[in-house]
């Protein structure tokens, strides 16, 4: 017996990463459209059966906020001897072979990445879209958690909303542990290394870097100027565009800063972001935000 099979359709796959494959499923019971993600687990005994379940417990005990990917459920099933046969959380044992982890999730219409792509927004309209990054962030410190793996293709829009999703490196913050060890076989396909903050430590300022950098890739989309170097120099060599204020400078230099502790908490990011979208309304009152 199988559940995937059982209660959905698949239709495509939306995409697939280090960890798993997320493919579009139509439920048969209420006709609706998920994502699901299929997480094939290498051996439970090497991870430990808390590490795999992490990424639905984090991303289950943040369902209560608007700007997170909404979770539907969780469950294993395991195909032994080419069979299917049930498992939960509780009954996976190391001796489970390869039990597949399936976490269904709502589907998002598209990423930050292919909307910076598109390249069709304002500079207003990224500074709204990371007023919402910046308040849901300080949501999941808020609870306890680090994401752990913020950037822009973790980002997704659903109906004009933001929604922060991929949790799967995410972590309960009083773990401790070190970056490399969450980072577990994750190869970082085709971003620049210095996407990724310089420490090795688990802890809040982390994901203010990975924001720092986000928000960095999405002004300097705005940016019509040939001559300038591509994002990741800027990040690695804290040179912005001559024509960006002094202010805006200071902020991204601070929220890109080599040691964690320079890096402003997250409600300081919060209350300074809050600024920036104030003064960008001021200059233009009359333009609606639309996104
Ligand atoms: P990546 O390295 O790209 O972050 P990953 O292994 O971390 O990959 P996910 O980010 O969870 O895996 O998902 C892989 C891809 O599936 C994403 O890049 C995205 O395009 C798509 N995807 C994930 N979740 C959703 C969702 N809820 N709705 C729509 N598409 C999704
Ligand atoms: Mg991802
Ligand atoms: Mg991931």
């Amino acid at each position: 017996f199988s559940l995937f099979l059982t209660a959905f359709e698949e239709l495509d796959i939306l995409g697939s990463g280090a960890f798993g494959t997320v493919v579009r499923c139509r439920n048969r019971a209420d006709n609706r459209e998920y994502a699901i993600k299929k997480v094939q687990i290498g051996s439970i005994k090497e991870y430990g059966v808390q590490k795999v379940v992490r990424e639905t417990q984090i991303l289950s005990g943040l369902n209560d906020e608007c700007n997170i990917v909404r979770y539907h459920t969780g469950w294993f099933e395991s195909r032994l001897n080419g069979k299917w046969e049930e498992c939960s959380d509780g009954a996976l044992t190391s001796n489970d072979k390869f039990p597949c982890l399936y976490i269904q999730m709502e589907l998002c219409e598209r990423s930050l990445e292919e909307i910076l792509g598109e390249g069709k927004m304002k500079e207003k309209e990224y500074w709204g879209i990371f007023e919402k990054i910046a308040n849901c962030l300080q949501h999941i410190h808020a609870k306890g958690f680090m994401h752990g793996d913020l950037s822009c293709r973790n980002v997704f829009f659903k109906e004009n909303e933001v929604k922060i999703g991929d949790f799967g490196l995410a972590r309960y913050l009083e773990e401790g542990g070190n970056i490399e060890e969450v980072h577990i076989n994750v190869d970082t396909i085709d971003e620049p290394i210095i996407s990724k903050p310089p420490e090795k430590e688990v802890s809040m300022k982390y994901d203010i870097y990975c924001a720092g950098v986000i928000l960095l890739r999405m002004l300097s989309s705005t940016v019509e100027d040939e001559e300038l170097d591509p994002y990741w120099t800027w990040v690695a060599e804290k040179t912005f565009p001559p024509t960006w204020e002094d202010d805006l400078n200071k902020f991204l230099s601070s929220l890109l800063h080599k040691d964690p502790a320079m890096r402003p908490s997250t409600s300081e990011m919060v209350s300074r972001v809050g600024i920036f979208v104030l003064s960008c309304h001021g200059q233009e009152r009359k333009v609606h935000i639309v996104y």
